[in-house]
């Protein structure tokens, strides 16, 4: 679709009803072919007359035998279940696609004009949207690296510190990014105290091509991978040594200091059991800085079919 905003008034006036905006993302989604969300016929649909409010949206019943269930294209994607207009939900899309760092449930609110906790969700599912599912694996010369994030002791509320004493990285959510130079990255989430080779080892596997000549710093979770891969450069920083020719983790550090700016600047702090979604947004964020805006934007709505997070699931411990 070949559509440019230079404002956010000219993307308003775009998706001015919901029927443009329902229309946006049958093409997204589905192309031409309306897609039966319950059993993946493409047989043509019967439409249904919606009434009342919903009589200008786009409305459906599968024609296949056996099925005959009603649906939109909201059915089956991070919009199912939401009450809050499809147009909002864009505009919050493309605040987020616009934005540098990210934006606080707080903030969103207000821009889009509904309550913190609905702003909340619309957020950690627009997030579950950003998610690369099944991302090509990284090649050439890769960049590997760990980091913690995690509020100062001192400020957090006294149930949460951890107990006096406790340094280092203990308590602290861990990550792991994967980032291919002049090219795509991948980030993990791991859990509390178990970045180790144990847990980092398969990741690398999972999203590394066996030709990439990886570079880490000298932790002993990378411990020999040069067995596995074509090649293993290590910069000791315990030693002092940060670049030796091409090896060196530079630029996944770079990526480490935007992230934890705009994870600290906006959110202060995020709770382990929501950093991988933070995560998928920023390796997102990384991943589209070529396109503009608009074209990030129009990439995630294409991502939103079977992405489904309900409330439940975003609220519930693990
Ligand atoms: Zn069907």
């Amino acid at each position: 679709m070949d559509f440019t905003f230079k404002t956010i008034h000219e993307f308003h006036n775009y998706f001015n009803s919901e029927k443009i905006c329902y229309e946006f993302l049958e093409i997204q989604r589905w192309g031409n072919t309306p897609v039966c969300p319950h059993c993946g016929s493409i047989k043509t649909p019967y439409k249904v007359k919606a009434r009342g409010k919903f009589q200008d949206i786009p409305s459906y019943r599968c024609s296949e035998r056996g099925c005959d269930l009603p649906f939109t294209v909201r059915t089956g994607s991070i919009f199912e279940g939401s009450k809050v207009e499809l147009k909002k939900w864009f505009h919050a899309a493309y605040e987020l696609s616009i934005s540098k760092k990210s934006i606080s449930s707080i903030e969103l609110g207000i821009r889009i004009g509904v309550s913190q906790k609905t702003a909340w969700f619309i957020n950690h599912r627009l997030r579950a949207m950003l998610a690369e599912t099944n991302p090509a694996l990284l090649t050439g010369d890769v960049e590997i690296d760990e980091t913690y994030v995690g509020g100062k002791e001192a400020n957090k509320h006294k149930s949460k510190r951890q107990p006096k004493g406790t340094t280092g990285a203990k308590g602290k959510a861990p990550m792991v990014g994967l980032l291919q130079r002049n090219g795509n990255m991948v980030l993990r989430a791991i859990d509390a105290d178990k970045a180790n080779g144990e847990n980092i080892k398969p990741i690398v596997r999972q999203f590394v091509s066996p030709d990439a000549v990886l570079h880490t710093d000298g932790f002993g979770a990378y411990k020999d991978l040069h067995k596995e891969f074509a090649g293993h450069n290590i910069v000791y920083h315990d030693k002092g040594e940060y670049v030796r020719g091409k090896a060196h983790t530079n630029t996944i550090e770079g990526f480490w200091s935007i992230m934890k700016r705009g994870i600290i600047g906006t959110f202060h702090t995020v709770s382990p059991q929501h950093l991988q979604r933070y995560c998928d947004e920023f390796a997102h964020r990384y991943n589209t800085r070529e396109l503009k805006p608009v074209q990030r934007f129009a990439e995630g709505i294409k991502n939103s079919g079977n992405k489904r997070l309900t409330y439940k699931e975003l609220t519930s411990k693990k």
